[in-house]
């Protein structure tokens, strides 16, 4: 099993998706490892989105995140670093395909909806960048055998 990071950013907040976004990883099957509200600061987006740094809407996007509170939630599941960027959807939501998650509810480049780790070793910085070891639990849900074959997991 895998394990990824998601967060539900400051515009789903204000829209009030959040809900309506957890249950749609909940409904593919992914189960859910770890889940905080925080406000996030400068300091720690300047390093999550450090391979922004040279754009010049680096200040701007940073801005974003830390204007209200975030959900910052862990996945888990076989493969589950490209089902989450798969179900999340092309960056600019006016281009993100019908279906995913930015392509469902955003409109926007900037504002869409949620940040999702792009690769197993990013996943891996990531979550340890926002969550304590304590604060990720593992379990296994009654329904698994619904979810995978037996050599599946
Ligand atoms: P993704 O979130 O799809 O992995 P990036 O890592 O490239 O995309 O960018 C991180 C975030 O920065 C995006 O989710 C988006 O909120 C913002 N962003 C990226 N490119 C732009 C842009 N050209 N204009 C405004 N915001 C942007």
């Amino acid at each position: 099993m895998e394990r990824t990071l998601v967060i539900l950013k400051p515009c789903t907040i204000q829209r009030m998706l959040i809900g309506e976004i957890i249950s749609r990883f909940e409904k593919k099957g992914l189960i859910l490892s770890g889940m905080k509200m925080i406000w996030l600061t400068d300091e720690i987006l300047s390093e999550h989105y450090a391979h922004l740094k040279e754009k010049p809407f680096f200040q701007r996007v940073k801005d974003s995140m830390k204007i209200f509170p975030v959900v910052v939630c862990c996945w888990e599941g076989v493969d589950a670093v490209c089902v989450v960027r798969t179900i999340t959807g092309a960056t600019n939501g006016r281009s993100a395909l019908p279906g995913t998650i930015r392509g469902d509810y955003s409109m926007s480049m900037q504002e869409n909806i949620i940040h999702a780790s792009d690769s197993l070793e990013t996943a891996n910085i990531e979550l340890k960048r926002f969550f304590n070891e304590h604060e990720l639990y593992t379990y296994n849900p009654a329904l698994l055998p619904h979810l995978y074959a037996n050599d599946e997991v």
